[in-house]
């Protein structure tokens, strides 16, 4: 459960005491009450009882496990994006759902509950959608964005040589040589959105089970640094961008879902740690070191953090 909010000094603050009146420990507070506020709220889970959600079977049983047993702390500007979700979702409950489209349902399955944000179904064809606010890094692969040097288009050529720093016999262009850019490209096959596939797959059973029919699948992507330089390098022009996800067959999700479930349920019950989250779970040490909340309870993160010192 998250307990504690990260201040810009980098010390815990209790969410509770950080959010009552006078009770933020630094000059000025990061963001104001209010929002403060609204990201404190978590619902309180019975872990006698446990309802797992697909959210929280997507990222390794270690975590979901840590999450659910230990206190941690985050960063609320970091969380700041989960508002525009909530945001998102309360303007799509406002309008509500037509004949045609369903708005923000929730849907539970074999003891895992889903919300997914919308199906709409047009010219016949229905389409389940979820919104997902990601950094670049995330978008990019999703997309399967390739990256390759081209002789740029405009027929510029290289005003000085350059040498190769590793291997000074070698030029990597000389002056009056085409010059080289980067050009961006989508190839389906590099896509790598796997968690987003099952996720979508796993409402998509559940919306098939209530009688209603899915054609496509697709994640509404929208940048949080789109338009920076750093997006562009990533090949992203745009703030958002509709990815998408392929169907997959169902016992091959069932079978996901109730294979993670399983084993959450028993690190519940007997308070066995879970084995380190699989390679792809821990986005190869990256979740780890930037985005997993609890990793101060994991020995997988204290292990990386020794090797870098
Ligand atoms: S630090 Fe890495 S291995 Fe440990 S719980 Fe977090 S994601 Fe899993």
């Amino acid at each position: 459960m998250r307990k504690y909010y990260i201040c810009p000094d980098g010390q815990n603050q209790e969410i509770t005491e950080c959010i009552k009146e006078g009770g933020c420990r630094m000059p000025e507070r990061c963001l104001n009450r209010h929002t403060l506020t609204a990201l404190g709220v978590q619902r309180e889970k019975d872990l006698n009882n446990l309802v797992t959600t697909t959210t929280e079977l997507l990222p390794g049983t270690r975590q979901a496990y840590l999450k659910l047993t230990k206190e941690y702390a985050e960063d609320p500007t970091m969380l700041v994006f989960l508002l525009l979700g909530l945001a998102m979702h309360s303007n799509l409950e406002k309008r509500g759902g037509t004949d045609q489209t369903i708005v923000e349902e929730r849907l539970t399955e074999d003891g895992i509950s889903g919300q997914f944000d919308i199906y709409e179904v047009e010219n016949d064809v229905a389409t389940l959608a979820d919104y997902k606010s990601s950094g670049s890094y995330m978008v990019s692969k999703a997309l399967g964005v390739v990256k390759e040097k081209v002789i740029d288009p405009t027929g510029a050529v290289y005003k000085t040589s350059r040498k190769d720093p590793n291997n000074p016999d070698k030029y990597l262009y000389q002056k009056g040589d085409p010059k080289m850019v980067d050009k961006f490209a989508i190839d389906p096959n590099k896509a790598d959105k796997l968690e987003w596939t099952l996720q979508l797959n796993d409402y998509r059973i559940k919306v098939e089970k209530t009688g209603l029919p899915v054609h496509k699948l697709q994640i509404i992507a929208i940048v949080r640094d789109g338009g920076t330089y750093l997006a562009k390098n990533r090949g992203l022009e745009k703030n958002s961008y509709i990815i998408p996800i392929p169907i997959l067959p169902d016992e091959t999700v069932k079978t996901y879902f109730q294979t993670k479930r399983t084993a959450l349920l028993h690190a519940v019950q007997t308070g066995e740690m879970p084995p380190v989250c699989s390679m792809s779970e821990r986005w190869d040490d990256r979740r780890c070191e930037k985005f997993c909340p609890v990793n101060i309870h994991c020995d997988h993160h204290a292990k990386l953090t020794e090797r870098e010192k």
